[in-house]
C-alpha cells in the first residue's frame, strides 16, 4: 500500500467480528480512519460501538478478519509476533480506563517498567527518562508512594507517565477519564493537549463522552463498527 509520510497510522476496510457462542458479532465492519503524525484525535461513540476493538488492532493486541492496518510504514499482518511485539513495545504507549497500574510497585517503578525491556536503555539513562516522565505529567512528589495511596486522577498521570516513558510515537489511550469525575477528567484531557504539543506525540483518544471534547482538534464518530461522517 502506498504510505503518505505523514500518515502515522492507515486503517483501511478493517473487518472483525467475535464469536459469542453461537452469534457472530461484528465488531468493526469496514472501518478506514487515517491518523495524521502529531496529530490528537478523540474517537466518539456509544459503549459497544467498537472503539476499543479498534485501538487494541491499531495496538497490535488483536488482528483485524480483514483489512489492513499500516502503523509508521509497517504493514502489521506482514509482521511476526516478535516484530509485532517490538512495533509495540517501542512506538506505541497505552492508556486506560482502569489506570492497570501494578499495586505493589511504587510510582517511579510502574513507570519505569516498559524501559526494563529495553536493553539499550543503561540504568542511568531509565532514572533520567523516569524522572523526566514525572515531571512531564506532575506527580514527581509522589514517586515513592503505591498506587492505593493515589487518588484517580494521580493514578492516570502515573499510567500516563509510564507510556510516555518509552518516547512513543503513538499513544492510545481507551476511555482514560471514564473513572475520573468530570472536573479530573478535563485536567487529564488538558495534560494529554498539552504534551501532544510538547512532545509531538500522536494522540488517539476514546471515549463515550461528547462533553469532553471541547479543545479537540479532531473528532471522529463511530457507530455499529464504521466511521460516521
Ligand atoms: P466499545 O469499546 O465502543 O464499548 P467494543 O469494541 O468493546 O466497543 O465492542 C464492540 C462490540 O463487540 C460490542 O458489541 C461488544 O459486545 C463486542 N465485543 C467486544 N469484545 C468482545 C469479545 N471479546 N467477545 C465477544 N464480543 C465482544
Ligand atoms: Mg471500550
Amino acid at each position: 500500500m502506498a504510505m503518505n509520510p505523514e500518515i502515522l497510522v492507515r486503517v483501511h476496510d478493517v473487518g472483525k467480528s467475535y464469536r459469542l457462542g453461537e452469534i457472530q458479532i461484528q465488531a468493526l465492519n469496514g472501518l478506514s480512519i487515517d491518523i495524521q503524525a502529531g496529530e490528537f484525535t478523540a474517537l466518539i461513540g456509544a459503549s459497544g460501538s467498537g472503539k476499543s476493538t479498534l485501538l487494541n488492532l491499531i495496538g497490535c493486541i488483536d488482528e483485524p478478519d480483514r483489512g489492513a492496518i499500516v502503523i509508521d510504514g509497517q504493514d502489521v499482518a506482514r509482521l511476526d509476533e516478535v516484530q509485532k511485539s517490538e512495533l509495540r513495545n517501542r512506538k506505541i504507549g497505552f492508556i486506560f480506563q482502569s489506570f492497570n497500574l501494578i499495586p505493589v510497585l511504587t510510582v517511579e517503578e510502574n513507570i519505569e517498567l516498559p524501559l526494563l525491556i529495553q536493553p539499550e536503555v543503561s540504568p542511568v539513562e531509565r532514572a533520567r527518562r523516569v524522572q523526566a516522565a514525572l515531571q512531564d505529567v506532575g506527580i514527581a512528589e509522589y514517586k515513592s508512594h503505591y498506587p492505593d495511596r493515589l487518588s484517580g486522577g494521580q493514578r492516570q498521570r502515573v499510567a500516563i507517565a509510564r507510556a510516555l516513558v518509552t518516547d512513543p510515537k503513538l499513544i492510545l489511550a481507551d476511555e482514560p477519564t471514564a473513572n475520573l469525575d468530570s472536573k479530573t477528567a478535563h485536567k487529564i484531557i488538558d495534560l494529554l493537549l498539552e504534551l501532544n504539543k510538547k512532545k509531538n506525540v500522536t494522540f488517539f483518544f476514546c471515549s463515550h463522552d461528547e462533553k469532553l471534547i471541547g479543545r479537540v482538534g479532531r473528532v471522529v464518530h463511530i457507530a455499529d463498527g464504521v466511521i460516521k461522517t
